[in-house]
């Protein structure tokens, strides 16, 4: 495709045929899709304020939308209201979070990404037949931090390849891994190597860990990295997958590579002898800021936008229990409830 703003070259920049190499897949996937949604259906049926436990998805966009619509982002539930309802973010939390928002009598609406739920009851099952549990993923983020407090006494958790030489076990016979969801591929297999070096009966978890979406942008953004000057990821500095793919990118090949939360924080200088430019999301971005990159970017002749499609995505999952519960109940009694994302200038399309 091409854009219609296309222009002149600037001074300064290659006379060379300038181009966009456009990720897909790239931002929305279904879990933070779901997570966005619950909060703005929530708003709309319950009215302001929804309280949120930590940001619903890592993302300043969303949230600050999310927040003029009245939602009230939170760090713990001892923040919120006795008997309030607040919503748990698409990063999941420990079962302790759950029996804190028990004990101030909160309504809570869990908008956990199911693939993040499954890792947590991997972790229960595996600690359950007490396994060492290493759980590789980087200490202090929502998630690990969710996983590991689902049996605190059987995980640890492993940030890097270069850690491996710090881990103990009680076993080397009885130890498995699991991981975040949103790491890079090529990294967690090199700390799976070192593991199993040290611990060469190590098991592994069932199934992929890292999610379908996180391992499909990096495809995607690995397949144009080679070909790219310079690779612009939209994302936000605390989104993990968006900060894998700056990494990935520049593993790949790609010259130079950026996150940004913004079109806006593109510094133009970083377009000085570029002909390539890849443009690629994290999986919590909103469409639309990428829409901004690539107009920033057509504005300056790099009109010519080509995609470059590894996979398809269709994935959905349907809205958390409770909040589908309240909304089935007001649409028997008559009282239809909205779309949402729309109204927030949100929708990833
Ligand atoms: S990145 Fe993966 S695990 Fe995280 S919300 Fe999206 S689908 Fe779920």
């Amino acid at each position: 495709m091409t854009s219609p703003t296309a222009t002149a070259p600037s001074p300064g920049t290659t006379t060379q045929h300038r181009r966009v190499l456009l990720a897909a897949p790239r931002g929305y996937c279904a879990g933070v899709d779901r997570a966005v949604v619950a909060v703005e259906k929530a708003l709309e049926h319950y009215g302001a304020p929804v309280y949120v436990r930590k940001e619903i998805v890592h993302n300043k966009h969303v949230v600050a939308t999310l927040s003029e619509r009245g939602a009230v982002f939170v760090d713990d539930t001892d923040e919120v209201p006795e008997g309030a309802r607040v919503v748990f973010s698409a990063h999941g939390v420990s079962p302790a979070v759950r029996e804190a928002a028990t004990a101030r009598r909160l309504e809570t609406i869990d908008a956990t990404c199911p693939l993040v739920t499954k890792v947590h009851r991997e972790a229960v099952r595996f600690a359950r037949d007490d396994f060492d549990i290493l759980l590789i993923g980087h200490t202090g983020h929502e998630e690990v931090e969710g996983t590991a407090g689902e049996a605190p006494e059987h995980i640890q958790v492993v940030n890097s390849p270069d850690d491996v030489d710090q881990v103990t076990v009680r076993d080397p016979d009885k130890v498995i891994w699991i991981s975040q969801t949103t790491l890079s591929v090529d990294e967690t297999m090199e700390t799976v190597r070192r593991l199993r070096e040290k611990f060469p009966t190590l098991q592994d978890p069932p199934s992929d860990d890292i999610c379908y979406a996180t391992q499909n942008r990096q495809v995607a953004v690995k397949k144009l990295a080679p070909e790219a000057d310079l690779v612009i990821v939209v994302g936000s500095a605390n989104s993990s997958n968006s900060v894998r793919l700056v990494e990935v990118a520049l593993e790949a090949g790609a010259r130079a590579s950026h996150r940004i939360d913004r079109a806006a924080e593109i510094d133009s200088a970083w377009l000085d002898g570029v002909t390539t430019v890849g443009v690629t999301s994290g999986a919590s971005v909103p469409e639309i800021l990428v829409q901004d990159v690539l107009a920033y970017l057509a504005e300056r002749g790099y009109g010519d936008v080509e995609e470059v499609r590894t996979a398809t995505e269709d994935l959905m999952f349907s809205l958390p229990r409770e909040l589908r519960a309240d909304l089935e109940g007001a649409e028997s009694a008559g009282r239809p409830v909205r779309g949402g994302r729309r109204a927030l200038g949100l929708n990833p399309s």
